[in-house]
């Protein structure tokens, strides 16, 4: 499925402006990637092995993730506090998108965060709110908000045009 009302480069940007705004020590695990999900993976098929990764991250990954066995030997990572699988960092366009515009039919901001919550764990508000911002489709629905745009300009260089005739002829 193609969607043309957000580019992966603009989610990208999303991203990256997102995470290059977090405090260092925070960027590595404000979201989640593949390759960090197959160490959270790793550490929890093996939770007592300290050969595994660093401290920090072990307990990290004990603190806030679980495995589930969707078949046998073929684990997902949930996240403890809603239950829910991690939305990864490769696969956020494609579920945003899809989300956004078949769930949601372009209904906002607060649905978008509440529909991807109901599915997904380890997702940013701030990125979703942003995502809503910049789809072109949510752009156009938008009621305007630039009074200026309608009053009546057209009159009054009208009214100038006859003031000025009428001097003239005057
Ligand atoms: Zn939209």
């Amino acid at each position: 499925m193609k969607y043309n009302f957000i580019s992966k480069t603009t989610l990208d940007n999303i991203i990256n402006n997102y995470i290059s705004s977090l405090p260092e020590c925070k960027q590595e695990k404000a979201l989640i990637n593949i390759e960090l999900l197959e160490r959270i993976k790793k550490i929890l098929l093996d939770p007592n092995n300290k050969e595994i990764d660093v401290k920090n991250t072990r307990e990290w990954a004990k603190k806030h993730f679980v495995l589930e066995e969707i078949t046998p030997g073929d684990y997902r990572v949930i996240l403890k506090n809603n239950n829910k699988p991690v939305l990864i960092v490769e696969n956020m366009y494609e579920v945003l998108c899809r989300i956004h515009a078949e769930t949601d039919n372009h209904a906002g901001q607060k649905q978008l965060w509440e529909s991807v919550k109901q599915n997904w764990g380890f997702v940013r508000q701030e990125i979703v709110e942003k995502f809503v911002n910049n789809c072109t489709v949510c752009a156009t629905r938008k009621p305007s908000f630039h009074p200026l745009a309608n009053k009546p300009i057209i009159a009054k260089n009208y009214l100038s045009q006859v003031q000025v005739n009428y001097l003239v002829i005057k």
